[in-house]
């Protein structure tokens, strides 16, 4: 099922369960802003390419809407708008000031140079500029974007201004009003959540076989802090393929690895397998942090973990959560699970606004006591209310919205 399908499938799903009024009902079915550009840039080659580029708002009863850049040849305007609309549950579960947005260039930044992905993001930027701003629209990384991405997005918005202007992008280099424990923030939040989560089945880190799809920003970093928590990382994998040991991998040099050789295969003591194989591992935990709709009703039912801890947007199907939840499986959804990015996003967002920065121990604590008290509350509601737990989450987030919408009334 195409992804935008799936994402308003599971809309109508919980909106019946909130028998959410009928006018929010609607006006939350459609992204409030959509935009389409072209981007013509020079190629080293001497030539020109136009690339097609996206920014999609989905919401912004909240506040200015929050979401990341993505550069990758899936992207297009369905997919970004699913991912926006997902966006806007997560900042309102997570009780950020924040809506939902999300862009993206359909491209493939492994075969560009340097020069031409920042010629590509500057002149993206340029093409959005009307619409994005730290009290409009505030873009973050996302798939193969990254500070240095949000350092060229940061200044070309400021050279047309004609000031510096640190808040209108989040993700940033630090010397540039980035944020201390942005970088690995969704992926420590990762963390969090496998340690809050696995206290239901009666685990503990220690020992805890995890297997890992995706192998970028949010599935390295987590692989990282379980390893260094005495968990046994039993597989990761990225878009070339996977590796596994039963006994659990060295991290830290598969890190080294994957670094030279852009890949985690063919690395010593590991056996290659597929991004196939390594979703039914036999495993305690599985972690999807790759893309979206890898568990599906064809695989779910072979998925082994215990539970799922989803790093990754939308890398469940609706039919799969029906299957894992009917199994007993603990699936803890995206919009909780990978928050930990924009909860510290929007840390950054308020240390740029007020010229005043934190340290990292405070920054790693908030975010998990937030991250834990949401997870606190969303778990008990699923079980009062006998609902999977992303249903609970997006109830959370959604009736939050609505209640802002109903307070606000319809303009004019
Ligand atoms: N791209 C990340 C996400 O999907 C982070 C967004 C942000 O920090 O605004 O949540």
């Amino acid at each position: 099922m195409p992804f935008l399908k799936s994402v308003l499938k599971q809309y109508d799903l919980v909106a019946d369960k909130l028998k959410l009024d009928d006018r929010i009902r609607e006006r939350l079915l459609y992204p409030k802003r959509s935009l389409i550009v072209s981007i013509p840039i020079e190629m080293d080659t001497g030539k020109m390419k136009v690339y097609e580029g996206y920014r999609v708002q989905h919401d912004v009863t909240l506040g200015p809407s929050k979401g990341g850049i993505r550069y990758h040849l899936n992207v297009n305007l369905k997919e970004v708008t699913a991912l926006a609309m997902l966006m806007s549950w997560k900042c309102a579960l997570m009780q950020l000031p924040y809506g939902g947005a999300k862009g993206g260039i359909c491209c493939n930044p492994a075969v560009m140079s340097q020069g031409e992905i920042e010629r590509l993001t500057r002149r993206y930027t340029t093409e959005i500029i009307g619409s994005i701003g730290p009290e409009e629209d505030i873009p973050a990384p996302d798939m193969n974007t990254n500070m240095q991405t949000m350092a060229w997005m940061m200044d070309t918005y400021s050279m047309q201004k004609g000031h510096t202007v640190l808040g209108v992008v989040t993700g940033k280099p630090l010397v540039l009003g980035g944020s201390l424990g942005r970088e690995d923030g969704t992926g420590r939040g990762v963390f969090y959540m496998v340690e809050e989560s696995i206290k239901v089945i009666e685990k503990e880190l220690k020992g805890l076989r995890v297997a890992i799809q995706g192998f970028g920003n949010v599935g390295s970093i987590a692989a990282k802090l379980l390893y260094e928590n005495e968990c046994k990382v039993i597989a990761v994998s990225n878009s070339k393929g996977g590796a596994y040991n039963a006994a659990g991998i060295n991290v830290k040099n598969l890190i080294q690895h994957a670094k030279k050789n852009k890949t985690v295969t063919d690395f010593p003591d590991v056996d290659n397998i597929t991004n196939e194989d390594l979703l039914t591992l036999d495993c305690d935990v599985l972690i999807p942090a790759a893309i979206e709709g890898q568990i599906t009703r064809y695989n779910a039912n072979n998925i082994k973990a215990k539970i799922i801890v989803e790093g990754a947007n939308g890398p469940t199907t609706p039919e799969a959560d029906k299957i894992l939840y009917d199994r007993g499986v603990l699936l803890i959804p995206d919009i909780l699970a990978n928050s930990g990015g924009v909860v510290i996003s929007y840390f950054e967002w308020v240390q740029d606004l007020q010229f005043y920065f934190w340290k990292e121990s405070e920054i790693q604590q908030r975010l998990k006591e937030i991250m834990v008290n949401i997870f606190n509350r969303v778990l008990p509601l699923s079980r009062e209310k006998k609902i999977d737990i992303r249903t609970a989450a997006w109830m959370l987030g959604i009736s939050r919205i609505a209640e802002a919408q109903k307070t606000r009334g319809l303009y004019p």
